[in-house]
Protein backbone atom coordinates (compact mmCIF):
# COMPACT_ATOMS: atom_id res chain seq x y z
CA UNK A 1 0.00 0.00 0.00
CA UNK A 2 1.29 3.36 -0.93
CA UNK A 3 1.30 6.18 1.65
CA UNK A 4 -1.42 8.17 0.03
CA UNK A 5 -3.34 5.04 0.04
CA UNK A 6 -2.18 4.69 3.59
CA UNK A 7 -3.57 8.09 4.39
CA UNK A 8 -7.02 7.77 2.34
CA UNK A 9 -7.81 4.46 4.34
CA UNK A 10 -6.80 6.37 7.73
CA UNK A 11 -8.76 8.93 7.15
CA UNK A 12 -11.76 7.21 5.99
CA UNK A 13 -11.38 4.69 9.23
CA UNK A 14 -10.59 1.47 6.63
CA UNK A 15 -8.27 -1.44 6.48
CA UNK A 16 -5.48 -0.13 5.69
CA UNK A 17 -4.60 -3.74 3.64
CA UNK A 18 -7.75 -3.49 1.04
CA UNK A 19 -9.46 -0.31 1.92
CA UNK A 20 -13.02 -1.79 2.40
CA UNK A 21 -12.93 -2.91 5.84
CA UNK A 22 -13.63 -0.99 8.96
CA UNK A 23 -11.29 -1.02 11.55
CA UNK A 24 -13.13 -0.25 14.81
CA UNK A 25 -15.19 -2.05 16.05
CA UNK A 26 -16.40 0.66 18.48
CA UNK A 27 -15.72 4.17 18.98
CA UNK A 28 -12.21 3.52 19.21
CA UNK A 29 -11.55 -0.14 19.44
CA UNK A 30 -9.67 -2.19 16.90
CA UNK A 31 -11.02 -5.43 14.97
CA UNK A 32 -9.61 -8.02 15.52
CA UNK A 33 -9.21 -8.74 11.84
CA UNK A 34 -10.37 -7.08 8.69
CA UNK A 35 -14.17 -8.35 8.03
CA UNK A 36 -13.19 -7.92 4.23
CA UNK A 37 -9.77 -8.87 3.26
CA UNK A 38 -8.90 -10.75 7.04
CA UNK A 39 -6.02 -8.60 7.34
CA UNK A 40 -5.02 -9.15 11.30
CA UNK A 41 -4.72 -6.06 13.04
CA UNK A 42 -3.61 -8.01 16.27
CA UNK A 43 -0.22 -5.35 15.96
CA UNK A 44 -2.52 -2.43 15.64
CA UNK A 45 -1.08 -0.17 18.72
CA UNK A 46 -0.72 3.41 17.84
CA UNK A 47 0.27 4.33 21.19
CA UNK A 48 -0.34 7.78 22.75
CA UNK A 49 0.09 9.38 19.23
CA UNK A 50 -3.23 10.26 18.63
CA UNK A 51 -3.85 11.78 21.63
CA UNK A 52 -1.07 13.83 21.21
CA UNK A 53 -2.08 15.18 18.11
CA UNK A 54 -5.60 15.83 18.73
CA UNK A 55 -4.51 17.73 21.43
CA UNK A 56 -1.78 19.60 19.16
CA UNK A 57 -4.46 20.27 17.13
CA UNK A 58 -7.78 20.87 19.01
CA UNK A 59 -5.58 23.18 21.08
CA UNK A 60 -4.99 25.71 18.23
CA UNK A 61 -8.36 25.97 17.38
CA UNK A 62 -9.88 26.31 20.79
CA UNK A 63 -7.32 28.81 22.41
CA UNK A 64 -7.50 31.49 19.59
CA UNK A 65 -11.53 30.60 19.51
CA UNK A 66 -11.66 31.53 23.50
CA UNK A 67 -9.68 35.08 23.03
CA UNK A 68 -11.93 36.26 20.34
CA UNK A 69 -15.35 35.31 21.73
CA UNK A 70 -13.95 36.98 24.81
CA UNK A 71 -12.41 39.54 23.51
CA UNK A 72 -12.96 40.43 20.08
CA UNK A 73 -17.07 39.74 20.34
CA UNK A 74 -16.89 41.05 23.92
CA UNK A 75 -19.27 37.71 25.12
CA UNK A 76 -19.47 37.28 28.90
CA UNK A 77 -16.86 34.89 29.70
CA UNK A 78 -19.11 32.26 31.03
CA UNK A 79 -20.45 31.84 27.48
CA UNK A 80 -16.97 32.06 25.67
CA UNK A 81 -15.58 29.63 28.15
CA UNK A 82 -18.98 27.59 27.92
CA UNK A 83 -18.67 27.38 23.98
CA UNK A 84 -15.02 27.28 24.15
CA UNK A 85 -14.78 23.87 25.98
CA UNK A 86 -18.09 22.42 23.75
CA UNK A 87 -16.21 23.01 20.72
CA UNK A 88 -13.38 21.20 22.30
CA UNK A 89 -15.07 18.47 23.08
CA UNK A 90 -16.94 18.21 20.04
CA UNK A 91 -13.11 18.52 17.73
CA UNK A 92 -12.10 15.78 20.38
CA UNK A 93 -14.55 13.19 20.19
CA UNK A 94 -14.94 13.64 16.13
CA UNK A 95 -10.62 13.85 15.60
CA UNK A 96 -9.62 11.02 17.77
CA UNK A 97 -10.94 7.72 16.10
CA UNK A 98 -9.67 9.68 12.39
CA UNK A 99 -6.18 9.87 13.62
CA UNK A 100 -6.02 6.96 15.39
CA UNK A 101 -7.07 5.23 12.16
CA UNK A 102 -4.55 7.03 10.08
CA UNK A 103 -1.48 6.49 12.13
CA UNK A 104 -2.62 2.74 12.47
CA UNK A 105 -2.05 2.81 8.52
CA UNK A 106 0.74 4.42 8.02
CA UNK A 107 2.66 2.61 10.82
CA UNK A 108 0.63 -0.47 8.16
CA UNK A 109 2.36 0.99 4.85
CA UNK A 110 5.53 1.22 6.65
CA UNK A 111 5.59 -1.94 8.19
CA UNK A 112 6.24 -0.09 11.44
CA UNK A 113 6.54 -2.37 14.36
CA UNK A 114 7.70 -2.83 17.91
CA UNK A 115 11.65 -3.11 18.22
CA UNK A 116 12.78 -6.44 19.66
CA UNK A 117 15.91 -7.53 20.64
CA UNK A 118 16.35 -9.42 17.42
CA UNK A 119 16.49 -5.75 15.56
CA UNK A 120 20.19 -5.59 17.26
CA UNK A 121 21.17 -7.98 15.57
ZN1 LIG B 1 -9.08 -5.38 4.63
Amino acid sequence: MSTHSAWRAGLRQRCPQCGHGEVFEGYLKFRDCCGACGADFGSADSGDGPAVFVILIVGAIVAPLLIVLQFGLNLPGWLALTTSMGAAVALCVTLLPVLKSLLFALQWAHNARQATVDDLE
